[in-house]
């Protein structure tokens, strides 16, 4: 039986030890403030924005909610970010996607001032992080490295091979292990003998978005495998990407859903948020 990765666990740790520090600030009279804004009200992202405001409140960060029509214009919209770019009590904004089909989102994560983008994604931000110098690193990604750095699992000179490319997952999760010295290959829906590549991975990454689609018959014996994926399943469970009883008797180490990935995205969030007061 395998190891569980336990995200929970693990997330709780940077959050308490994020408290600390931030209490420590306060006292120096500095108190991050995050403005989260969310267009529309679609179910999901209410439940993600929620849990990133209970996320500030234990960490002690403060937060500003600009709960937005869903039919609000791109310009009214690029307005608000305008002015929270230029508003010094606010050091992070958080634009939650995905947006209205009428918002270009590019032109929303491009409008964010890279010095308060907290989720990482502006171009400058991305431009940083691949040439490995300072600046804000991608949520998820950056807390599967954490996961596998807490729990002593090492990344160097690893065969590790991560499936999907998105620009959220994927690709910036390459990077990282990469910047680990890991020896890294990305896999996505185009790539040939999918099972003869990911079988060669000490860790295997996987960010595909499809209910169960890693099985054994993917891993090699004693390999560790990161599920990002989050789905509900008919009985409206929530399953990875990796058939998680399929392969837990085969790998070394796992990371389950609910419990692994998803609470340290949100974690490394607030990390990034403390990081504009360091
Ligand atoms: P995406 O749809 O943008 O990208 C999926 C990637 O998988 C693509 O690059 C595609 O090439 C690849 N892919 C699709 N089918 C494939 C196949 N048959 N073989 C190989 N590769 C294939 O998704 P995303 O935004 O990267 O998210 C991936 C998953 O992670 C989703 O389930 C999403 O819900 C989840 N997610 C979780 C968190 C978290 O906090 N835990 C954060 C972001 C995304």
């Amino acid at each position: 039986m395998a190891r569980l990765i336990d995200g929970k666990l693990i997330s709780t740790q940077i959050k308490d030890e994020l408290k600390a520090e931030v209490a420590a600030l306060k006292e120096k009279g500095i108190v991050p403030c995050l403005a989260v804004i969310q267009v529309g009200n679609d179910p999901a992202s209410s439940v993600y924005v929620n849990n990133k405001k209970k996320a500030c409140a234990y960490i002690g960060i403060e937060s500003l909610a600009y709960e937005l029509e869903e039919n609000i214009s791109q310009e009214e919209l690029l307005g608000i970010i305008d002015e929270l770019n230029h508003n010094d009590m606010v050091n992070g904004i958080l634009v939650q996607l995905p947006l209205p089909k009428h918002i270009n989102e590019e032109a929303v994560i491009k409008a964010i001032t890279p010095k308060k983008d907290v989720d990482g994604f502006h171009p400058e931000t991305v431009g940083n992080m691949c040439i490995g110098s300072k600046g804000f690193l991608p949520c998820t990604p950056a807390g599967v490295i954490q996961l596998l750095k807490r729990s002593n699992i090492a990344i160097e000179g690893k065969e590790c091979v991560v499936i999907g490319r998105s620009n959220i997952v994927g690709k910036p999760m390459a990077l990282l292990l990469l910047r680990e010295n890991g020896t890294v290959t990305i896999t996505h829906s185009r790539t040939k003998d999918l099972k003869e590549i990911t079988k060669r991975a000490d860790i295997l990454v996987a960010a595909i978005g499809k209910p169960k689609f890693v099985t054994a018959d993917y891993v090699k014996e004693g390999a560790v495998v990161i599920d990002v994926g989050i789905h509900r399943n008919e009985d409206n469970k929530l399953c990875g990407d990796v058939d998680f009883d399929d392969v837990v008797d085969k790998v070394s180490a796992i990371t389950p859903v609910p419990g692994g990935v998803g609470p340290m995205t949100i974690a490394m969030l607030m990390n990034n948020c403390v990081e504009t007061v360091r």
